[in-house]
């Protein structure tokens, strides 16, 4: 019933998608690349790391600009990871994060043995790009950690972005859930791969933060999923001393209620202690040990779960997103 009542949600989404996200208009990867290094260049980053080659393609951003990713080990594998970073425009060093991830993982051919590792280190280009700051939002104005489709987001996400936010731009939730090709793009990356956990990297909370699956009462094999999905997060926040573990909670649309709670993948959200860029190579060494940790770990009576409970989510999911072109 839940499900059917998605399907027809979703469905109806797409027929209220701004204008601009039936733009054709698709840059390539080099022009995209071009203008991220004109707009990294006051930051004195290494620009060897934000290069033209290499990248997939998921899809395109709302003004046209290639959403990259970049993967690296066996798709096959029993140990897939994703990490999303720079969600949020406006916060530059998990762009830093992201792109230098890539190049750290290369560097270490290690890293990725009996694994699977799914980067995308610019989820929001347009919002990076936009004015000399950039914006927390997307091209339409549109908070992508507000835009995921999740069970609740119907009946809530416009009420907490009245009460809480005082309807501030900066949250808006969008029309509809899954109403934006970055969205798509996201959600694309976790059905596609069929990834085992995410990190997803924000600033300047300086907290680390988890969802995941909980376990009911009387479900031993969801009990024995989740203890190890939490203990993934404890051997992270273990590993990453600088931060500091904060159940910040999850609202309506965002990826961790997304894809942590309803998908049940354990979902990390790392805020970096600032979005002052000329830190974020300090803030990417802090990460290193907790990044290999995050890699390594494998979470046990996750095939068996997510066969029997999780895909068939997720396969629900993909279901209503046919027929919407979006990538
Ligand atoms: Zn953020």
């Amino acid at each position: 019933m839940k499900l059917c009542f998605l399907l027809i949600l979703s469905l109806f989404a797409y027929e209220n998608i701004d204008e601009a996200f039936k733009s054709e208009k698709k840059h390539s990867v080099e022009h995209l690349m071009k203008k991220v290094r004109e707009r990294i260049r006051p930051f004195k980053w290494d620009a060897t790391f934000f290069h033209d080659k290499g990248w997939l393609i998921g899809g395109y951003s709302v003004n046209g600009m290639p959403l990259l990713y970049w993967t690296c080990g066996d798709p096959k594998s029993e140990n897939r990871s994703l990490v999303l970073s720079a969600v949020h425009g406006d916060e530059v060093t998990p762009v830093y994060y992201g792109f230098r991830l890539v190049e750290w993982v290369k560097a270490r051919p290690k890293v990725c043995e009996d694994k699977f590792i799914v980067v995308a280190p610019l989820v929001n280009p347009d919002g990076f790009l936009r004015y000399s700051n950039g914006t927390r939002t997307n091209y339409n104005k549109v908070d992508l950690n507000r835009n995921f489709s999740t069970p609740e987001w119907a009946e809530n996400a416009h009420q907490l972005w009245r009460e809480r936010y005082s309807q501030r731009r900066r949250y808006y939730p969008g029309k509809q859930a899954d109403s934006q090709p970055e969205t798509f793009f996201q959600k694309w990356l976790i059905q596609e791969f069929k990834v085992h956990k995410i990190l997803s990297v924000h600033a300047p909370l300086n907290i680390l933060d988890y969802d995941g699956p909980r376990s009911v009462a009387g479900d031993e094999l969801l009990k024995a999923y989740s203890e190890s999905c939490y203990d993934l997060k404890k051997q992270v926040v273990k590993a990453t001393p600088s931060l500091k573990f904060y159940a910040y909670g999850t609202f309506p649309g965002s990826l961790g209620n997304y894809a942590g709670k309803y998908l049940g993948i354990p979902t990390l959200t790392t805020e970096l202690p600032s979005t002052n860029a000329s830190n974020a190579p300090k803030y990417f060494a802090d990460m290193e040990k907790g990044n290999q940790v995050f890699f390594d770990f494998l979470i046990k009576d996750k095939p068996r779960y997510l066969k029997e409970r999780g895909q068939k989510r997720i396969q629900a999911s993909q279901e209503s997103d046919k027929g919407k072109d979006a990538l």
